[in-house]
């Protein structure tokens, strides 16, 4: 298999290829399917994460215009500005990112933990938004403001998602059926947590470019299942335009919404127990806003018998772990 992704700019970030391991004991205590975990949380940038790969394509674009500064926006405990402001530092460029005050109801150590020290460490510009701001309008405002100012600004969407920074999630495709072959293992599925899409969207460009027909199943930590189908569909369609002129079936995208709870970032009961089942279980860590939430439904799906006992299923495990200190209330007890 030659490399998709040969003619695309990139900066090397990562750990890769991430390991492809076996959960055999989480496999026994659901009594099925063969479960298997995709190491996206090693990808070895700053505690790593799924953030990295996409920030490979998304900074040799910013380095291509001679950026000095990038902008970005998340979340309080965002994972993804932790990566890029990480990411920044390693290639000499500075870090400004806007931190919307999303989650209801948060401790005060939640502004100050987790992400947000490594933030810091990282010597990020921050400044706090309230709630329901357009944030990527808000982070497009202070990159021309800064350009105003004489500096090289560059745009970074909230989780790093454009037809871009999916690309890394092709290279993920990519790497990931490779290790399948040679280990000769056939999927029947793959599951992951799905934000901005973008992850999800990659996955499904990378497979469908392949022509690889395994279902990836989103498991949405925010958006109603059809409002998150639209946005990682239309998302999908443009990063896989760059790969093959083969249209892509909208029947590829599969979101399950049944495990966001009240909310993006509010803790669930399930995302507790599937969190301290794969803890207790592979001494894996998982985090509370996203693969927490995704492992919730994996286990949800097979318990409810969505998902049969037969067959393989692979696990992307996307990251976000250092977020559990902000979230430590929930897990303490
Ligand atoms: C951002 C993030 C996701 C979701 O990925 P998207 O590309 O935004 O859909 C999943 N898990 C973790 C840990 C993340 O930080």
């Amino acid at each position: 298999m030659g490399d998709i992704l040969a003619g695309f700019k990139r900066v090397n970030l990562c750990h890769q290829p991430t390991a492809l391991e076996e959960m055999p004991r989480l496999t026994k205590a659901l009594k099925g399917p063969r479960l298997w975990i995709k190491r996206d949380d090693c990808t070895g940038l700053a505690t790593g994460g799924n953030k990295t790969r996409k920030l490979e394509f998304l900074m040799a674009d910013a380095l291509e215009i001679g950026a000095d500064i990038v902008v970005t926006q998340g979340a309080v405990q965002s994972n993804h500005v932790r990566q890029t402001a990480a990411a920044a530092c390693k290639l000499g460029i500075d870090c400004y990112a806007l931190l919307e005050r999303r989650v209801p109801k948060k401790s005060a150590e939640y502004e100050q933990t987790g992400n947000v020290l490594f933030d810091r460490m990282f010597n990020t510009k921050i400044e706090f938004r309230p709630a329901g701001l357009d944030m990527n309008a808000e982070a497009k405002a202070v990159t021309e403001r800064l350009k105003s100012e004489g500096r090289n600004a560059y745009f970074i969407p909230g989780g790093g998602s454009n037809e871009i920074g999916a690309l890394g999630y092709v290279s993920t495709a990519q790497e990931l059926l490779e290790q399948c072959k040679a280990m000769q293992i056939h999927p029947k599925l793959v599951v992951l947590s799905t934000g901005s899409a973008g992850t999800h969207a990659g996955m499904i460009a990378g497979f469908h470019a392949l022509k690889c027909d395994i279902p990836i199943l989103g498991i949405s930590v925010r958006q109603p299942e059809q409002v998150q189908i639209e946005n990682v569909y239309n998302l999908a369609v443009k990063t896989a335009a760059q790969l093959t002129d083969k249209p892509l079936p909208r029947e590829k995208v599969i979101v399950d919404d049944g495990y966001v709870g009240e909310g993006y970032g509010i803790p669930t009961q399930t995302m507790v127990e599937a969190t301290n089942m794969l803890a207790r279980n592979e001494g894996i860590l998982l985090d509370p806003v996203y693969s927490g939430k995704g492992m919730a439904g994996l286990i949800g799906q097979i318990q409810s018998g969505q998902i049969s006992e037969d067959g393989d299923v692979i696990f992307l495990h996307t990251g976000g772990a250092v977020s559990l200190f902000a979230y430590e209330d929930q897990f303490s007890s």
